[in-house]
């Protein structure tokens, strides 16, 4: 027997198990434990999957059917700005008591791990290249500045301090002050 480790994602089915007819609605808020996606955004550790569960007991094994509901966030892919994204997927499927080449999930433990179609359908519905808005024209080529509206009239989007530089002409006069300082600390060095 395999040693039953529990999850957010693993839900308990005790009741249901073999009593066809029978069936729980709840709602369940999953707490992430591992990032969701790998791209420009994905769904956070920490972050909370907001998840309206329905259990049927069928006689082959129980049915699960999910609306799950989070926010994504990362990073614009034309300006670089944080953004959030909601995520709104839902996943059904059957959990057999025992596996044969019909069912994919299983019953193990009392227990059905939503985490493999939870997962899939999180990160297949990640935008590929997510923008902070349909017509995010990006940085400017020689400043890197963003081309929006001036940053500092919005500094409520401006929640990475490794964006602060941007927020405006003091922050990047600050920064190339650095800058020649370091420069002539080298050249006493040498
Ligand atoms: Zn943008």
């Amino acid at each position: 027997m395999s040693k039953f480790i529990k999850t957010p994602y693993k839900i308990e089915v005790r009741d249901l198990i073999n009593r066809p007819g029978t069936m729980h609605e709840r709602h369940l808020d999953i707490v992430v434990p591992d990032q969701l996606g790998e791209s420009l955004v994905a769904v956070k550790a920490g972050s909370v999957l907001a998840t309206e569960l329905r259990l049927e007991s069928l006689h082959e094994g129980i049915l699960v059917t999910a609306e799950v509901s989070g926010i994504a966030a990362g990073e614009c892919g034309r300006c670089l700005i944080d953004v959030e994204l909601p995520v709104q997927v839902e996943i059904q499927d059957l959990f057999a008591y025992s596996l044969d080449e019909a069912f994919e999930f299983e019953v193990q433990d009392d227990h059905v791990d939503l985490e493999p179609l939870i997962r899939d359908a999180v990160v297949l519905s990640l935008p590929f290249q997510p923008v902070c808005r349909p017509d995010c024209p990006g940085l400017d080529m020689e400043t890197g500045l963003r081309l929006a509206e001036s940053p500092v009239l919005e500094p409520q989007e401006i929640r990475d301090p490794r964006w602060s530089a941007l927020a405006g002409f003091q922050a990047f006069e600050d920064i190339n002050a650095d800058e020649d300082i370091n420069v002539e600390t080298d050249r006493e060095e040498k």
